[in-house]
């Protein structure tokens, strides 16, 4: 009886092997080819930049910090010649980052947004703090290569 059921699970066992055998694959070559992200996805944090000024569009309010849970956007500001308030640094610091999206939500310039970027190794942990430039540019990704 034992030997009956035992062949039975052996051949529902190889038929499952077979069937899954010739379908598609679902897993990647990883870093050889690489994942498009959805648009909502909730990747590395970036600043936008006007295209008619090519000026980022942040005006220094602060909101975006200050709803940060992990404390991980600092800013730095000082006054213009004007009198406006001017972006001296922006900083985040992406090891803190949980890519919540509050930042984005509370900017009321639409000046901070969530990338389709992923990849966030990197050798050195001072690398994980991207100033003002690599947000508004996107990080240099080191991509590995054989
Ligand atoms: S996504 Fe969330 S954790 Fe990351 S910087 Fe924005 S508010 Fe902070
Ligand atoms: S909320 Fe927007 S405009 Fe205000 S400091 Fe943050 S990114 Fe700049």
């Amino acid at each position: 009886m034992f030997l009956v059921t035992d062949i039975y699970y052996l051949c529902r066992g190889l038929v499952q092997t077979f069937y899954h055998l010739f379908k598609p694959s679902v897993t990647l070559q990883y870093p050889a080819r690489r994942w498009e992200m959805p648009e909502r996805w909730r990747g590395v944090t970036r600043l936008v930049v006007d295209e008619t000024t090519g000026k980022g569009k942040c005006v220094g309010c602060y909101l975006c910090a200050r709803m940060c849970p992990s404390q991980a956007i600092e800013i730095n500001t000082l006054e213009g010649p004007d009198h406006e308030k001017e972006v001296e640094s922006f900083e985040v610091d992406i090891s803190r980052c949980i890519f919540c999206g509050l930042c984005a939500e509370a900017c009321p310039k639409g000046a901070i947004m969530l990338s389709t970027d992923y990849e966030l190794a990197v050798y050195d942990r001072s690398g994980m703090i991207y100033e003002q430039e690599v947000l508004q540019q996107g990080p240099v990704i080191k991509r590995y290569t054989k």
